[in-house]
């Protein structure tokens, strides 16, 4: 079953009731996108782990469990937000990047999975529990891949995982501990359209996995590409399952072994509608500014990665099309997209984001001293409020006033 997109009338019901800037998730998309995943790995032993750093609403985290999946962390506070979605820690995995041990340490009293990504931290958590906790080693497969240099992990010049080179020093700690390494973990980066980039990355760590003797699973990361545009191409998942079969099904291990992914991006982006509404309009030489009412406060993707995402003026979806600089009312640069086709615009239209659900709401900030925007999940045909837009005492919370000045 293909779940639509939500449509005009919809987002403009749901910009009415709650006010722009507004974002929107769509609950069904997400179970449509991950129940793709499980039908398209049907035939081999496959875990999905959501990388909740994606989108880390409560509600979101309640309802990927609701479908089943299980759930990615980037911090210890997106652990114990999963914790408090309900999740069993069993169904937790802390896939860390150049944390501090103590945090290692509070995962493990979690009870939780855990990924360790640095040799200091291995050899400190081998002189603390030796082989009492089964735990997974990130490693760095020096693979580049991803599409582009900031959202790409697996290079070997970047700083995830332990470079590949040091097996040798990894093998030493183990040895020397006697620790007990259950889980191999690579990711290589965000939007990876080449699925032979995972078949190399599967390459990298058969050729290493014999050296393990307790492995249980293969952890292949996340960064499986969506469209953004139409025409985009998207990671071909039935290509990659086919591959990964494939490949499982004659490893060189001696024991059975599961498969973890860990998608993100996939399972929420589409789901994500970012409402917002015209300010004003300005004739410029060259083109027409449309300044609305947000900013890469709200979504930073375009200014941050030079990120395409598609602009609809959901207001006026026969008009005629003209060109459009998008832009948002920050004190920078703060540009949606240039030169745009998009229906006329007038002040105040409805002009939607899509593909507003992964890294959207989450790298949200109050730069400019300005509020973060609502939630509001779409779920059984109806929309739920599941996050107050910030308030005035938002912006003040936590700072101490000095009686002095
Ligand atoms: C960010 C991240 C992911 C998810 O990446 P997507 O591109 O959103 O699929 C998966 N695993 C790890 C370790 C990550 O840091």
């Amino acid at each position: 079953m293909q779940v639509e997109q939500l449509s005009n009338e919809q987002l403009i019901k749901a910009a009415e009731k709650f006010g722009t800037p507004l974002y929107v998730y769509h609950a069904e998309k997400i179970a449509d996108q991950y129940n793709k995943l499980k039908q398209a790995f049907s035939k081999s032993n496959v875990t999905f782990f959501y990388a909740c750093k994606a989108l880390t609403n409560i509600n979101i985290l309640k309802y990927i469990k609701s479908i089943g999946c299980n759930v990615d962390c980037s911090s210890i506070n997106e652990a114990k937000l999963a914790l408090h979605a309900g999740f069993n820690p069993n169904c937790i995995l802390y896939t860390s990047n150049g944390i501090a041990f103590n945090e290692i340490e509070e995962a493990k009293n979690l009870g939780i999975h855990i990924n360790i990504d640095s040799l200091s931290n291995l050899e400190k958590f081998g002189q603390k529990y030796k082989h009492t906790y089964p735990i997974g080693i990130r490693l760095r497969p020096n693979i580049m891949a991803g599409g582009n240099l900031k959202i790409s992990t697996g290079h070997d010049k970047s700083k995830f995982g332990i470079p590949i080179n040091q097996i040798e020093d990894i093998l030493q700690i183990i040895n020397k501990y006697n620790l007990h390494i259950k889980n191999l973990h690579i990711h290589t980066g965000s939007e990876i359209k080449d699925v032979d980039v995972f078949v190399k990355g599967i390459e990298v760590l058969f050729e290493i996995m014999p050296k393990f003797k307790e492995l249980e699973s293969i952890d292949l990361g996340g960064g499986f590409k969506v469209p953004y545009k139409n025409g985009d191409t998207e990671t071909d998942i039935n290509l990659l399952a086919e591959k990964v079969k494939e490949a499982f099904d004659n490893h060189p291990y001696n024991k059975p072994l599961q498969v973890w992914f860990e998608p993100g991006k996939f399972m929420v982006s589409e789901c994500g509608y970012l409402i917002t509404q015209v300010n004003v309009l300005k004739e410029s030489n060259t083109t027409i500014f449309a300044g609305i009412n947000s900013g890469f406060n709200h979504l930073i993707r375009p200014m941050f990665y030079d990120a395409y995402h598609k602009i609809k003026n959901i207001s006026n979806p026969t008009g005629a099309i003209k060109h459009y600089t998008i832009t948002g009312n920050i004190c920078e640069t703060d540009t949606f997209a240039w030169d745009r086709k998009i229906n006329e615009i007038r002040e105040e239209d409805y002009l939607v984001f899509y593909n507003a659900g992964a890294y959207g709401f989450e790298m949200s900030s109050n730069f400019n001293s300005r509020y973060k925007p609502a939630e509001v999940l779409f779920i059984n045909n109806e929309f739920h409020l599941i996050r107050d837009k910030d308030t005035f005492e938002d912006l003040l919370k936590n700072q101490k006033t000095l009686s002095f000045l």
